[in-house]
């Protein structure tokens, strides 16, 4: 086998071992197995005949899916009608549509709406949870002690201007006392980051934590466990890795030594 067909397969295997033991961790130890009809058959040979998605040039769609593994409570949000982008839709578009957005709870407690910041065509994409006190008061990602050190691990390790990456997160008003965002908030701003990723293309997303990497994912995951491993949103390669506020509270070497070593392999897979 040649040499990065091999490497692929390794990432392959650890991806699906991985996912095997999400399962068993959440109590799944067996599997029904469909029995083909003839109609999931002809489903199946319908699909193989079907262009990829990121081929297609369709407008983008996007409409508020669940939130798979986000941690939920009372939804009292409103979610937001089916959206219809352009075929690419610039971030400007997306911004725009944005607006004034109250179509979730957080919209009430916010001194400003945190759309996004740096290159719109980066390589290179951030995706964290949601802003905190001070990137609320400046309406921008990535601002506050957390940010500071990501700016770091971006300019000093990967030697990288921070204008040069793109920098977002799932949700773009600040969650009251900087709790982890609800599934409902999570589902209604989605489509703005669906559309944000659509806009920039990233050659790779770096899921910053773990309610950025289970939303990516579409399923809870254990962020210590996932992270440094390989994954796909919607055909783009994605590392998770720890959230810069955790490194923060946890500034051990070993959990320096993973962040970094995970956004080395993301700046590398970004530039082949
Ligand atoms: S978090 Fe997103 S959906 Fe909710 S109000 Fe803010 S911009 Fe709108």
């Amino acid at each position: 086998m040649e040499r990065p067909l091999a490497d692929e397969a390794r990432a392959l295997i650890a991806s699906a071992r991985l996912l095997l033991e999400d399962f068993i961790e959440e109590g799944v130890h067996s599997f029904e197995r469909a029995v083909p009809t003839a109609d999931t058959t002809a489903m199946h040979a319908e699909r193989a005949r079907s262009k990829p998605l990121e081929t297609a040039r369709e407008p983008v769609r996007t409409a508020a899916p669940p939130a798979s593994g986000i941690a939920s409570a009372t939804p009292s949000v409103e979610l937001p009608d089916e959206i219809v982008w352009s075929a690419q839709p610039t971030l400007e578009e997306v911004r725009n549509e944005l607006g004034e957005c109250t179509r979730c709870g957080l919209a009430v407690g916010r001194n400003r709406i945190v759309f996004g910041d740096g290159n719109p065509e980066a390589d290179l994409m951030f995706v964290g949870e949601g802003p905190g006190q001070e990137e609320d008061r400046r309406g921008l990602p990535f601002v506050g002690k957390a940010g500071e050190l990501l700016t770091q691990m971006i300019e000093k390790g990967l030697e990288t201007p921070r204008s040069d990456v793109y920098i977002c997160n799932i949700v773009k008003c600040r969650p009251p006392n900087n709790r982890t965002p609800l599934e409902a908030e999570i589902a209604s701003c989605r489509p703005f980051l669906d559309a944000q990723i659509a806009a920039v293309k990233p050659k790779v997303i770096v899921a910053l934590g773990k309610p950025a990497s289970s939303l990516l994912l579409g399923r809870d995951v254990a962020i210590t466990r996932i992270r440094g491993n390989w994954f796909e949103y919607r055909g783009i390669p994605l590392m998770p890795t720890l959230h810069p506020a955790y490194i923060l509270r946890q500034y051990t070497p070993e959990n320096r030594r993973h962040v970094w070593e995970d956004l080395k392999a993301a700046l590398a897979r970004s530039r082949e």
